[in-house]
């Protein structure tokens, strides 16, 4: 047979002039696989040891520790290949590396988010119903009720006393711990609850944890559960029931990361989004020796609420990191941001067989085919989208290919079948350029949500190549 076999015309065309998405295990050189599966291995154990946004950011500091990172303070002298952080309240983190070149030319900025859909307690939520004891809950960020219930829950979270103490509290992830969970009704009397639609069928006031059922002994008055397990917290936190007043403690799932699939091809695990992407940026910002541009890792907290509240990307803490990080340069704030950079790093939908009729299948991002770009989020008409620019676009396109990343460019789902948004906007408030990128996921939002190891590492090769970009 003769191998070089001519082409036809239509296929000389084709090959010329056609975009062919190609199977990222197709393109991906098969040396990388070693590389890949480390480097899952470190996100699965940053997922593990974080659970909320405080926890994240304590892993997120010990790595940077490790790595050479100081804690900045105010004035300090800094010079190229300096290495600093500074924690915004325990629940955000800002990471840098300054760069070869001053922050006149502005910086390479990443911004990704820490905290994850999950279920806050109230600030009264203990209570005893029909002797059984349960914290009443209120939801944080957009969650679909209805798969938070019979499953395995852990307890994260402080409780600040009046005399300044805080309490770490943590109940669930340790060896032997107990869990919790949120009752369901049976099928066999879930005739009327079955006939609602998924939203209503569980009411947010009946996302309820049990949390214990055994009576005080030797006692005849009234809530005997709950006085009993007063009596435990107090026993091992040192808090009485009014403390929960100021107490931030969320209910998450109780499940570690752990690989998906006979190939062990995914990571199934509660809170890709986005600490993914977080993952991703701070990784490969830990690694830097002295970049050209200097390099910047933001991990916002309270995306999933709106970005707005003191620790989110909409206070003017990242203003104020950025602009003290200038001024040890007499540089202005908005000269620098001017000639910024930034990868908003958030997690796209993953095109799902299983719910064709929500996505364009055209313009989704597929398991496996890379990271995704996203010119723009947002909803009806792209409203509350950032929308980069043609010329950001190219930019990251031709950088991303030029370092071997295995990207693709993403949309969420149909037009006017729903929406999202991501920190983006509040970058370009800050006249930055700003474009977003992320990691496919499955079941987004849920308890157990489901990324591609390829993707993951890809999401990781981006910043990588972006940060050392020349
Ligand atoms: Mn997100
Ligand atoms: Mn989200």
């Amino acid at each position: 047979m003769d191998e070089k076999k001519e082409l036809t015309r239509g296929e000389e065309l084709r090959r010329a002039l056609c975009y062919n998405k190609k199977n990222g295990y197709d393109r991906m050189n098969p040396q990388e696989m070693e590389p890949l599966e480390a480097y899952c291995t470190g996100y699965k154990q940053f997922l593990d040891a974080g659970k909320t946004e405080r926890e994240c950011v304590e892993r997120a500091v010990a790595l940077a520790k490790d790595a050479g990172f100081r804690p900045y303070e105010r004035g300090m002298e800094l010079k190229p290949g300096d290495k600093i952080y500074r924690v915004n309240r325990g629940k955000a983190v800002m990471l840098a590396v300054m760069g070869q070149e001053n922050l006149d030319k502005g910086a390479n900025i990443g911004a990704a988010h820490i905290d994850s859909p999950r279920l806050d307690l109230k600030q009264n939520p203990l209570y005893e119903a029909d002797e059984l004891s349960f914290l009443k809950t209120h939801y944080y960020g957009g969650l679909r009720k209805y798969q938070w219930v019979t499953i395995p829950l852990e307890l994260h979270g402080v409780v600040a006393l009046k005399n300044g103490e805080v309490i770490r509290v943590s109940v669930g992830n340790g060896e032997g711990d107990p869990k919790f969970t949120i009752d369901d009704l049976l099928p066999h009397l879930g005739v009327e609850q079955s006939k609602k639609a998924l939203s209503e069928a569980i009411p947010a006031e009946s996302l309820n944890i049990l949390v214990g059922s055994r009576p005080l002994a030797d006692d005849e008055g009234s809530d005997r559960v709950k006085i009993a397990i007063l009596e435990l917290l107090n026993r091992k936190y040192g808090i009485v029931e009014e403390d929960f007043i100021s107490a931030e403690l969320s209910a998450v799932p109780a499940f570690n990361a752990c690989d998906i699939g006979f190939d062990r091809s995914l990571i199934g695990a509660y809170g890709h989004d986005d600490r993914v992407c977080g993952y991703a940026c701070l990784a490969a910002l830990l690694q830097l020796d002295t970049p050209r541009r200097t390099a910047v890792c933001m991990l916002a907290d309270k995306e999933e609420i709106g970005s707005e509240g003191v620790t989110g990307m909409k206070s003017a803490a990242f203003d104020a990191f950025m602009a003290d990080l200038c001024a040890g340069q007499g540089v202005p704030l908005r000269v620098c941001y001017e000639a910024s950079f930034c990868l908003s790093a958030d997690v796209t939908a993953a095109y799902d067989p299983n719910f064709a009729d929500v996505y364009e299948k055209r313009n989704s991002a597929l398991v496996n085919y890379g990271v995704g770009l996203c010119k723009y989020t947002g909803a009806r008409g792209k409203s509350g989208a950032s929308d980069a620019d043609a010329e950001t676009v190219a930019y990251i396109r031709n950088l991303f290919d030029e370092a071997g990343v295995i990207w693709q460019i993403a949309e969420l789902g149909k037009v006017d079948a729903g929406g999202g948004g991501t920190v983006a906007l509040d970058i370009s408030r800050m006249n930055a350029d700003v474009i977003d990128v992320g990691v496919p996921v499955l079941s987004m939002h849920s308890p157990f949500e489901v990324v591609s190891k390829l993707d993951v590492y890809m999401a990781y090769k981006g910043f990588k190549a972006y940060f050392e970009a020349e």
